[in-house]
């Protein structure tokens, strides 16, 4: 670990300030993806899955009835917004800037109902096929009969969590009459903690941060074979789940009229924790559209975990608390100090670049997001709303094709559920920041 510091952009990191760098390697997608190591079938396995499975979903969570029970969420434009941005950082951005809103993906209100909910189907679906009472030809809404809750029962499904992820898990394993535990770390939300504790979820919570809470699921759950733990720092069913969103969001691409290929880039960013979400999301995206997809990560300047992992080539033998850092930030989705062994590793020449943002930022354009477009989020969410400025300003990008023609697609990850009391006090402090804010 010695000697990073000689590095700016870590010795940045490590006084808190936002930083700003792009993938160095020019090697090709096709390449870059067989190198990973990841099997694209790992795609269609759980897309397959989330399709047998969707009329258990559609009877149980009826609001998912638009999609006959597949969990999917729309694009939005952001003109106002994006005209707004404009005027602040004094220069226009070329393309148009859209909005992917996985904060209201239905059952779990953020980006985890992809990768959570895949992990607990494909668990549900192991345990329940291993004990004969599914056949794989059955119709799923077997899963709410009485014989099959009765089997899954004897099974728990345990997860360390900032929050979401634990929402997500806990909400469909207790459906499916699993026992359910979630460790929360410090920065969980406890309106998180009530409610899954209504949905008769066990809720340990601990005084330390995220992988301490990883690790006391990870050591409970290997004392009981009965137990499957979800690892959310090297899951393969979470990665799965989230590469999902890449297909289906290709034909929606199209039903807006929006082209994709070498003379019109897809330029996605996205909010980054611990690495799952954002690279199975990546990782979908660059199977489907090649070259022609370029995706950032944003993380908190105060809690960087990937873009600290890979800019040293440590990934998770390194974390925020060895720049010194304290990690606290108001984006407690992203509230992770130690990346993915799986994501990091595996993608670091696929991802096209890293950003820190701010706290201030995130919760100003979390109060921005609702006066100019009336959409409200956690300001997790809003952690890649500045990244289209940054890239398209930057010397080095100018050589992207068609960069000026450009879909500029926010992947917005969680908010739905956020109520609204709290909601309002996002609000108000970020209308403070607001005015504080004197530089973008
Ligand atoms: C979990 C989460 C993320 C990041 O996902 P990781 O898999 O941890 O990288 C982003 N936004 C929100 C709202 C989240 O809950």
């Amino acid at each position: 670990m010695q000697g990073i510091f000689e590095d700016p952009v870590i010795a940045a990191m490590a006084a808190g300030k936002e930083t700003t760098w792009f993938r160095q390697s020019r090697t090709p997608t096709a390449q870059a993806l067989s190198n990973s190591g990841l099997d694209p079938a790992l795609i269609d396995d759980a897309s397959d899955r989330f399709q047998r499975f969707a009329p258990w979903i559609l009877r149980e969570f009826p609001e998912t009835g638009i999609n006959h029970g597949i969990l999917e969420s729309p694009v939005h434009g952001l003109p106002r917004l994006q005209t707004e941005l404009d005027t602040r950082l004094g220069r226009a951005l070329g393309g148009k800037l859209w909005l992917k809103r996985d904060d209201l993906l239905p059952v779990a209100g953020s980006i985890k109902a992809r990768g959570g909910i895949h992990e607990v189907l494909q668990v549900a679906e192991r345990f329940a096929l291993e004990a004969g009472v599914i056949s794989p030809d059955d119709d799923y809404t077997r899963f709410a009969d009485q014989d099959v809750q009765a089997v899954l029962g004897r099974y728990g499904i345990m997860v360390g969590s900032t929050g979401n992820l634990g929402l997500s898990i806990g909400i469909t394993a207790a459906r499916l009459g699993l026992r359910t535990t979630v460790h929360m770390s410090a920065d969980a939300r406890d309106w998180k903690k009530q409610l899954l504790r209504s949905h008769g979820v066990t809720v340990v919570e601990h005084q330390g941060d995220f992988s301490q809470a990883v690790d006391a699921g990870r050591a409970e759950a290997a004392a009981d074979s009965t137990v499957h733990f979800v690892d959310d720092e090297n899951s393969l069913p979470l990665f799965a789940g989230y590469a999902v969103a890449a297909r289906r969001l290709e034909g929606q691409l199209r039903g807006l009229g929006i082209t994709v290929d070498g003379q019109h880039p897809l330029m996605v960013y996205l909010p980054c924790g611990v690495g799952g979400s954002p690279g199975g999301v990546t990782f979908g995206l660059k199977h489907v559209f090649g070259d022609n997809v370029h995706c950032y990560f944003a993380e908190p300047a105060n809690c960087p975990a990937v873009t600290l992992g890979v800019r040293t080539g440590l990934h998770e033998k390194i974390s925020a608390f060895d720049l010194g850092l304290d990690g606290k930030t108001t984006a407690d989705g992203l509230a992770v100090a130690r990346p993915s062994e799986l994501v990091g590793r595996a993608l670091a020449d696929v991802i096209d670049g890293y950003c820190t943002v701010t706290d201030e930022k995130m919760q100003a354009l979390t109060a921005l997001l609702d006066s100019c477009e009336g959409i409200r989020v956690e300001p997790s969410a809003t952690a890649g709303l500045l990244l289209p400025w940054r890239v398209f300003g930057h010397p080095d990008f100018a050589e992207i094709p068609g960069l000026v023609n450009a879909t500029h697609l926010v992947w917005c990850t969680g908010g739905s559920m956020v109520p609204e009391d709290e909601m309002a006090r996002y609000l108000a402090q970020g209308q403070q920041e607001l005015g504080r804010i004197g530089s973008w």
